[in-house]
């Protein structure tokens, strides 16, 4: 039974398992106390959980009173290597590690529909699974790709999942159906010359003029070789090259990051980065190597799920604080690989606090309007109702569209037609 009671005592445990993880955070792939944690808080629920040979991550799985559609939600369990600049009680207590991505407080509202899933299950048909993923800020190898691979998605109709965001204000979400976040892929370009004396730079190759050709050169192949109505950016964030200030460098490594919303265009660019480190490296007389990773796929948002979450907001929030065609972000998030087959919506659920300063996410600073994680939890219950209702819909309406097959004379088996 699901009363008022319950949903005091849910808010102040929300606050009290967020500041949990909060002051306990792991890396990515290290998320072992936090999988125990949170299969020990599932199992006193009376939740079948699901756990994995190959890594930390879990899977909740609560079945309703009849068989149905399957509906699953995702959190990501890992945190950054940042120190916590915040003086707070709950502040982290692993120097040098924090949860500086929200991602505690996605558990929180995990754990909080899990409660209030447990305590109605019976009440609807089908099966919701909860999966606890670790290692999303492990690009351009997130934990998403190992749960796919151990058949997370083999018996879902839809997904879904959602983001704190900083940019909206508590009690708001934004949301939009296509491409609501980038693919994030990562180059990685080696600049091989010859090393020579400084005075005498004829007898050598100069990898640090090469580089600063190919930057150059690359900005040219973003503003210049791209259609400029795609979406598109590509950063070199670090460069390391050159032994000593009177030697000619003889290797240069760049590495960067290319964000793309368009799977063309997406391919497009490492063929045309080939090709302008070739001409360049060879006109001047020296080698390259490039090293092309890609990372998360785009969050592509699909039509009716997304419609389920704008849906589900509307009943909690007033329209105003539903905004349902943002503009995306060329921030990166694994939950990309569960949408590349299977239907599903990511939301970004607004954090920030009124009066006060809010920083980014990623930042030493980061902080959330705790409130948030209410408004979060009620969003997603609502959301997986209506989902099962609306896939159980959508069964029964493809079972009634399919042929049926019977028996015909001898044993023949033919189509007699559609009911
Ligand atoms: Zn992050
Ligand atoms: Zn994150």
């Amino acid at each position: 039974m699901w009363d008022k009671r319950n949903a005091l005592e849910l808010a102040h445990q929300l606050v009290l398992w967020r500041r949990m993880f909060h002051s306990n955070p792991e890396l990515s792939n290290e998320e072992q106390k936090t999988s125990l944690v949170i299969f020990d808080i599932l199992t006193s629920m009376d939740i079948e959980v699901q756990k994995f040979a190959s890594h930390f991550g879990l899977c909740g799985i609560i079945k309703g009173k009849y068989p149905g559609p399957v509906i699953a939600l995702r959190t990501d369990m890992d945190a950054l290597p940042i120190t916590e600049a915040n003086d707070v009680p709950y502040r982290s207590q692993h120097t040098g590690v924090m949860h500086a991505c929200g991602h505690d407080g996605h558990m929180a509202i995990m754990l909080g529909v899990a409660r209030m899933l447990s305590l109605c299950a019976g009440e609807f048909a089908g099966t919701i699974k909860l999966i606890f993923q670790p290692a999303e800020e492990a690009a351009p190898v997130g934990g998403a790709g190992f749960l796919i691979k151990d058949g997370i998605l083999d018996d879902v109709d839809a997904i879904f999942g959602l983001h704190l965001w900083p940019d909206l204000p508590c009690g708001h979400i934004g949301i939009r159906q296509g491409a609501l976040m980038a693919a994030s892929d990562r180059l990685n370009i080696k600049i091989l010359g010859q090393a020579a004396h400084a005075g005498q730079p004829q007898y050598g190759v100069d990898a640090i003029t090469i580089a600063a050709d190919v930057i150059q050169g690359l900005g040219h192949i973003m503003n210049r070789q791209i259609d400029p109505l795609e979406t598109a950016t590509l950063s070199i964030g670090k460069i390391q090259g050159g032994e000593r200030y009177n030697v000619i460098a003889q290797e240069v490594v760049l590495d960067g990051t290319v964000r793309t919303l368009g799977e063309e265009v997406r391919k497009e660019i490492p063929v045309k980065i080939k090709r302008l480190l070739d001409g360049i490296t060879a006109g001047q007389g020296g080698a390259n190597a490039l090293d092309y990773q890609y990372g998360y796929p785009v969050v592509n948002n699909w039509a009716e799920p997304t419609q389920l979450v704008i849906q589900a907001a509307r009943q909690i929030l007033s329209s105003e604080a539903v905004h349902d065609d943002v503009k995306p972000v060329l921030a990166a998030e694994d939950f990309g690989n569960y949408l590349l087959k299977t239907p599903g919506a990511f939301f970004w659920l607004g954090c920030a606090k009124e009066g006060h300063e809010n920083y980014h996410l990623h930042s030493s600073n980061f902080d959330i309007d705790e409130d948030t994680l209410v408004v979060g939890t009620k969003i997603m219950y609502k959301t997986v109702l209506m989902a099962l209702a609306h896939y159980e819909k959508k069964r029964n309406l493809d079972a009634a569209n399919q042929p049926v097959l019977t028996k015909v004379g001898y044993g023949k088996v033919g189509t007699i037609g559609v009911r």
